[in-house]
């Protein structure tokens, strides 16, 4: 159902709204916010409110900053972590002063890649599980983790289970249907999902679930992040992926008379996602950091693959048929800016179907992990790009994944991650340190 703008009036009014945050993101998915008291409410419902967007990472050069953002009545939310005041937030897009739409702003993005489906007539239905790391500060200011959970653990080990409890209970005051909480395989590494849905609501609904669970953890004294590999030696965090198509409300995925259940349709995505990953990793996995994660050994993919029964490929297929028939894209990472990811895993999928490519028979029963490079090599399984250099050469050679993006995201996000990449590759590290300084 749709919210007009009398409706969030009155709604403000009857909770006594004090402030209303116009939030949005910038080009590599932070979030950013203008704050309105109360009474600006009814004009910046009809009109949008104007702002500065200079010094928004990938936004506009000081000579022509004035932008506009122009909220989503749809997201309209009370924000329950706010302790002193009464606040709400609302989504926006940004667009450009004289009201078009700016090349900058991912959300717009993203609606433009939905349209696109949209006219082949598809749904888009996302739904992610990410993962994130709570740490504690010692006196010397490192992060250090407080428990010694594992997997589905609980008290004593799970130190942390009231405050992603309390995590659950403002995410649900949200509107989120949450469908399961739970301690991850390494120790401080929590996991809270919810319910899969419409790809915008669901980038929408990560911003949201990574800025509650910040604000609760710092609440609480500790520190949560989304940084994709925070510890050596255990499991990174991802963001597992699962991907289904609709049409006329079937699900465009199943097919009751293949022998696997599969249409020619998921098919057809499928062999997209593996033809386009080498291009949309860097935009899925956009930190250096996010190549320690994805190495042998930790449940997260290293090899271009497909499987059903396995967990160790890029993409599995769970055995969940009919309307729950889907794709499990297993390399995304939580730091993504999720708009971006969402445009370029959907644009592969749909070159995929469009271009009748073909995945080949999935790599059931086998450890890809344990699977020698000349084994690799018959079953044509490629590796995914070993660092972020890498994975911006592949983007820079794939049309197809670098339409799904504006040339103003592209150019910015091309020469941010260029200039990240290479800084980290001048610096000296702690680890070269110890390992040659004496030996040399
Ligand atoms: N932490 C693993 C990863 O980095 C995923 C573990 C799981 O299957 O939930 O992808
Ligand atoms: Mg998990
Ligand atoms: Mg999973």
């Amino acid at each position: 159902m749709s919210l007009t703008r009398d409706d969030i009036l009155k709604e403000a009014k009857a909770m006594g709204i004090q402030f209303l945050r116009l939030q949005f993101v910038d080009v590599l998915g932070i979030p950013k916010n203008v704050e309105i008291p109360a009474k600006r409410l009814p004009q910046a419902l009809s009109d949008g409110v104007n702002f500065d967007g200079s010094s928004i990472e990938g936004f506009v050069r000081i000579e022509e900053s004035d932008m506009k953002l122009v909220p989503d009545l749809d997201t309209f939310m009370f924000c329950p972590w706010e302790k002193d005041d009464r606040v709400a937030r609302i989504i926006c897009d940004v667009k450009k002063s004289d009201g078009n739409d700016f090349e900058g702003c991912s959300r717009t993005n993203l609606k433009r890649i939905l349209k696109e489906i949209r006219t082949k007539g598809f749904e888009m239905n996302i739904g992610t599980e990410a993962e994130f790391f709570m740490f504690k500060w010692d006196e010397k200011g490192k992060p250090y983790t407080t428990d010694k959970g594992s997997y589905f653990d609980l008290l004593p080990l799970d130190h942390e289970e009231q405050l992603r409890r309390d995590m659950v209970i403002a995410l649900e005051e949200l509107n989120f249907n949450i469908e399961a909480s739970h301690h991850e395989v390494a120790p401080g590494q929590h996991e809270i999902d919810f319910q899969y849905g419409d790809a915008l609501k669901i980038a929408d609904n990560l911003i949201t679930l990574k800025l509650g669970i910040k604000t609760l953890a710092i609440q609480n004294g500790y520190v949560a992040t989304f940084m994709p590999k925070p510890v050596y030696g255990v499991p990174g965090s991802g963001m597992h992926t699962h991907l289904s198509l609709f049409q006329d409300g079937e699900n465009a995925f199943y097919e009751a008379n293949s022998p696997d259940g599969l249409s020619n349709i998921a098919r057809g995505f499928i062999a997209g996602l593996l033809q386009h990953a080498p291009a949309f990793t860097a935009i899925i996995n956009p930190l250096i950091n996010s190549y320690k994660r994805l190495v042998p050994g930790y449940e997260a993919p290293v090899y271009i693959a497909w499987a059903e029964k396995n967990r160790s490929p890029l993409v599995r297929v769970p055995p969940q048929r009919g309307s729950g028939t889907r794709a499990e894209l297993r390399s995304p990472d939580p730091s993504c800016n999720p708009y971006l990811a969402f445009s370029v895993i959907i644009k592969s999928g749909l070159d995929g179907i469009e271009k009748i490519l073909d995945p080949g028979k999935p790599c059931n029963n086998v450890n890809l992990y344990e699977m020698s490079c000349a084994e690799r090599e018959e079953w044509g399984i490629r590796n995914l790009p070993r660092n972020l250099g890498e994975a911006l050469e592949e983007l820079e050679k794939d049309e197809t994944v670098k339409c799904a993006l504006t040339p103003h995201i592209l150019d910015y996000f091309l020469n941010a991650k260029q200039r990240e990449w290479e800084e980290f590759q001048r610096m000296v590290h702690p680890w070269e340190v110890d390992r040659y300084l004496e030996l040399y």
